[in-house]
């Protein structure tokens, strides 16, 4: 029989539109996990769990899925013995300390002696000890945001993105214990066939993330302008030149990275560039 590859993903949350999004754009097809608890791709040989966040770190490491999608605040407060294969930028957030809006805030030092309620007890007094500042830990389970409002703590530490959720509470975010996204985790002890599996489906993501932070830019240029909007073009190899059908114009193609894309685009219009496009890349393997 075929080895399969078994993956943990999370069964509803946050994390899960984006890992299922993860595995069909790397053209795996993936049906509903609603309601299931696992689900087998036709297309490759892939098995995928449906679970709580919390628990993938230690399924991957008992080896009852082999690789996992899992956030890395949940992976590093579970301290579980995995590898991290690959980031996959999204589920971004931090976790942070947060105090009451009008509190004067000086530094850590006011944490010293103060209560905090956290989900994430491990990683705080890590962040605490790091920083010699001995508080006192309170472990809750959720809506660790209203705790200092109902007087159960000075300080709470939780995932923030936007930091709507502290603000509708009357917090503010004072310290960073720690930025996260999603990761690719691993179990240690896989075969060959297994690591086989993994390279196949990890070179899949390397092309989608790649694709997504990237832009295929076509323009047209006066010829004599050529030479120096080319020099602006990082491209994959060189940019593509081809004549347009009214003399004294070229059409030029290549591939602009997201971070350097306005600034780059701006330089092309002040060197003559006309009519640009900017079309999104599906995959790209380099
Ligand atoms: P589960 O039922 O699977 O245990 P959960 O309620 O613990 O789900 P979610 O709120 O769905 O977890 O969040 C899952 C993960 O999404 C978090 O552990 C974190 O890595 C990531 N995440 C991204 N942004 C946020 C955010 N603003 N708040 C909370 N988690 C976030
Ligand atoms: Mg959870």
């Amino acid at each position: 029989m075929q080895q399969k590859l078994k993956i943990a993903i999370q069964k509803s949350g946050r994390l899960y539109e984006d890992s299922v999004k993860l595995l069909k754009d790397c053209g795996i097809d993936v049906k509903n996990g609603i309601n299931k608890l696992k689900t087998e791709a036709e297309n490759f040989p892939l098995e995928i769990y449906f679970l709580r966040d919390d628990d993938i770190p230690q399924y991957v490491e008992d080896a009852v899925a082999d690789i996992g999608i899992v956030g890395e605040n949940v992976l590093y407060e579970k301290k579980k013995a995995v590898t991290v294969v690959e980031e996959l930028g999204f589920g971004k957030c931090r976790l942070s300390i947060a105090v009451k809006r009008n509190e004067d805030y000086p530094g850590v030092e006011f944490l010293q002696g103060k209560r905090i309620a956290t989900t994430y007890p491990v990683l705080v007094e890590r962040f605490l000890q790091e920083k010699g500042i001995r508080s006192d830990i309170h472990e809750i389970s959720g809506s660790v945001e209203i705790a200092p409002g109902i007087g159960l703590a000075d300080a709470i530490v939780d995932l923030v993105s936007s930091g709507s959720t502290l603000f509708m509470n009357g917090l503010k975010e004072v310290e960073t214990v720690l930025k996260s996204q999603a990761v690719l985790i691993r179990n240690n002890q896989l075969n060959d066939e297994q690591l086989k599996l993994l390279d196949r489906l990890i070179f899949r993501i390397r092309a989608v993330k790649k694709a997504k932070n990237t832009k295929y830019v076509l323009l047209n240029a006066p010829n004599d302008k050529l030479k120096e909007i080319i020099s602006l073009l990082p491209g994959m190899k060189s940019p593509t030149v081809l004549p347009l059908a009214e003399p004294g114009w070229s059409s030029v193609h290549s591939v602009l990275s997201e971070n350097q894309f306005w600034d780059i685009i701006e330089q092309l219009k002040e060197a003559g560039a006309q009519g640009i496009l900017v079309v999104p890349i599906e995959k790209m393997i380099v």
